[in-house]
């Protein structure tokens, strides 16, 4: 039955917007945009048109504010002007910018201050996807938000709060969301590990018990919504997670733009960090603070299982996600000038 939500998140009904407490910098997430001429830049055509027009989400009931709230950032209002419907942009890793065209727009935050909300994927109760060697997702989600609970707080974000939520998947993803918007984080960060389509697996038997696998896939995957009210805080975030994984050597699941995974394909928005939307996820729409979801890796291939249960790779992933906050919380990227 866990099978059966493979991708061990559950999409959503449609979501309103409310009022939005601005935290950092919307420009931030302006980091990652570029002007270029791509062929395949269309997507983020739709990310401005959604200042005007909804997002292309039909379950949208409501436009988004996302962009046509009040910025505080003379840029950060620049970046979300109706004029750029026509600019054709498309995201690039931060690490293509070059520094010396860049320019600050906003103070580094205090990390002692700072709040960060580390979701654990699932519950005790509804545990998720179910490992090759038959463990829950459950356990590895609250093992490795506990190490980067640790890597952060060690950094100096005393801020940083471990999310466990009770009870049933669905119940449960309303809850977690409620908790969220009560505590009012910057970021809310969900912890995952991935698996395949039920029509994908494979048996094995595994200390002498059947079991299912699937090898064909591996990997991590960043995800954001387009509907979350701050997408493009939560898209800039995203955009770090996927470029610390790539530098300590991690490739991220390409499998989520080809056909072979049905209802579960999503859109790449950057084919450089691996960064997915995702747009109807509850926990990343309704949250009302940048969200993103990282799918850290898979434990249906039996290979990366045991990665994943390793601590040197619950390290590399804990110390990437820490580096993606620090770099996140003392912006050393600014945007470009007047385009
Ligand atoms: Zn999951």
């Amino acid at each position: 039955m866990k099978r059966r939500e493979f991708i061990c998140v559950l999409g959503g009904i449609a979501s309103g917007f409310w009022p939005r407490r601005r935290t950092i910098i919307a420009a931030m997430a302006a980091m990652v945009l570029l002007p270029i001429e791509a062929s395949d830049a269309g997507w983020l055509s739709d990310v401005f048109k959604s200042s005007s027009k909804q997002a292309k989400s039909p379950k949208q009931g409501k436009p988004s504010k996302h962009v046509t709230s009040p910025k505080p950032a003379t840029l950060a209002k620049r970046a979300a002007s109706p004029k750029r419907h026509n600019i054709k942009l498309a995201a690039v890793g931060p690490v293509r910018l070059n520094p010396a065209a860049l320019r600050p727009v906003a103070a580094a935050c205090d990390p002692s201050k700072f709040r960060i909300v580390l979701d654990v994927g699932h519950t005790a109760e509804s545990e998720g996807a179910i490992s090759a060697r038959n463990v829950a997702e459950f356990v590895f989600n609250l093992r490795l938000a506990k190490r980067i609970e640790e890597k952060l707080k060690a950094e100096g974000f005393a801020e940083t709060k471990l999310l466990l939520t009770e009870g049933k998947a669905r119940r449960s993803l309303v809850k977690r969301v409620d908790t969220a918007n009560n505590l009012q984080p910057s970021l809310f960060l969900s912890i995952h590990h991935d698996s395949v389509p039920n029509k994908l697996l494979e048996d094995w038997e595994f200390e002498g018990k059947k079991r299912h696998f699937s090898d064909r896939f591996s990997g991590y995957s960043v995800f954001v919504s387009r509907n979350n009210p701050d997408f493009k805080t939560s898209f800039a975030f995203a955009e770090l997670i996927g470029k610390e994984m790539k530098a300590q050597g991690l490739d991220y699941a390409r499998q989520y733009t080809q056909a072979i995974m049905g209802r579960y394909q999503h859109p790449l928005l950057n084919k450089e960090t691996g960064v997915y939307s995702y747009d109807e996820l509850i926990v990343l729409r309704k949250t009302r603070m940048a969200a993103v979801l990282l799918e850290a890796g898979s434990i249906i291939n039996r290979d990366e299982e045991l990665k994943m249960s390793s601590p040197e790779r619950q390290d590399i992933i804990s110390s990437g996600v820490t580096a993606a906050v620090k770099e996140f919380c003392e912006p050393r990227w600014g945007i470009l000038g007047p385009l």
